[in-house]
């Protein structure tokens, strides 16, 4: 069985039905303070909290555990900024619980990591090897749990895979699961919300950054992909292998060119104001995806723009249809 920790979120429930359709049988613990009870689909949920240590050693102790990927974590830079405090005990402190009720049971792990690790790139596209100067809480807060994966790997002998995800776009092409933040913060459903006139226009946060169009350039990743890609990490583990991987499609967006694509693919008017940056954003994050091409033989399927976006478009729309 794989304990999906975070299986309720955005990332965590593609992760669930990719493995579900696999033959896995799969475990969800979610507190659901981002995430939703209707993304869990597939596999057994338990609504609870890393925060407690008893559910965990009870979860460790009952359930027959292969393998534990973890997604549950605070995501917002802007917020991580104005409350560290929140970060580090969500993200770090509650890790060390999962690391510590794991130990004596569990030896695989794999980690949702992110590009914010490396703070204000020195060379793009950036490999895994490029150091690690994070330039926000949130960042910071991931790369600890990477360096405590490293001693504890070692020290207690399990296996992990840190997979450092650049910007996580796109929906289930089924549409049964998709993006869904509250409130929202990601600049795609935040231009698909002004698409449906659920929001008047979108901030393109900074114009002046030493990039073509003085927009932020990120390279986006469909979360189906990142879900294959979690797959193929699996299949590492199980030859005793610990690795970390950049994921992303290699190509960057700026924020302006996001936008005319997404009026491209709505069909609707989207109005913008130019509004000051949004600190602790670097400029340009392109990832190279090479190291994970290479190891785990993994490939992004949705390698063009207008493909994530377009499944990004349906899915919004049934949200939308259906929430509103
Ligand atoms: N962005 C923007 N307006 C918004 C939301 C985001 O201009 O309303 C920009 C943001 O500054 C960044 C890019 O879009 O350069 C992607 O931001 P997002 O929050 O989607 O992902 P992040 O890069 O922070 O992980």
């Amino acid at each position: 069985m794989i304990f999906i920790v975070g299986g309720a979120g955005y990332i965590g429930s593609h992760v669930n039905k990719l493995l579900s359709n696999e033959g896995y049988k799969t475990l969800i613990l979610d507190n659901l303070s981002k995430g939703h009870e209707e993304f869990v689909k597939w596999g057994k949920f338990i609504k609870g909290d890393l925060k407690d240590k008893r559910l965990l050693a009870r979860i460790f102790k009952e359930y027959d555990i292969n393998a534990v990927m973890h997604f549950a974590a605070l995501t917002d830079v802007r917020e991580s900024i104005q409350d560290p405090g929140s970060y580090y005990k969500n993200n770090v402190k509650n890790t060390l619980n999962l690391l510590d009720a794991m130990r004596e049971n569990v030896k695989k792990f794999i980690f949702s990591s992110t590009c914010a690790v490396y703070g204000n790139p020195l060379e793009i596209p950036i490999t895994e090897d490029h150091p690690c100067n994070p330039i926000s809480p949130y960042g910071r807060s991931k790369l600890m749990i990477e360096n405590i994966l490293e001693d504890y790997s070692r020290a207690y002998d399990f296996n992990y895979v840190s997979l450092r995800y650049f910007n996580a776009a796109g929906a289930d092409p089924q549409t049964e699961i998709g993006e869904w933040h509250e409130p929202e913060t990601h600049l795609i459903p935040i231009i698909l919300d002004a698409a449906i006139g659920k929001r008047e226009n979108v901030q393109i946060f900074g114009t002046d950054y030493p990039t073509p169009d003085g927009t932020c350039i990120r390279d986006y990743i469909h979360v189906m992909d990142l879900a294959n890609a979690h797959y193929k990490a699996l299949r590492l583990l199980e030859e005793d292998k610990s690795e970390i991987f950049n994921l992303g499609n290699g190509n960057g967006f700026s924020v302006k060119e996001i936008i005319e694509t997404c009026k491209e693919i709505t069909g609707e008017k989207i109005h913008t104001i130019e509004s000051k940056k949004r600190p602790g954003d670097p400029p340009i994050l392109i990832g190279s995806s090479k190291k994970a091409k290479r190891i785990l033989r993994w490939r992004p399927e949705f390698a063009d723009i207008k493909d994530i976006i377009e499944t990004a478009w349906e899915w919004h729309q049934k949200l939308n249809r259906e929430t509103i």
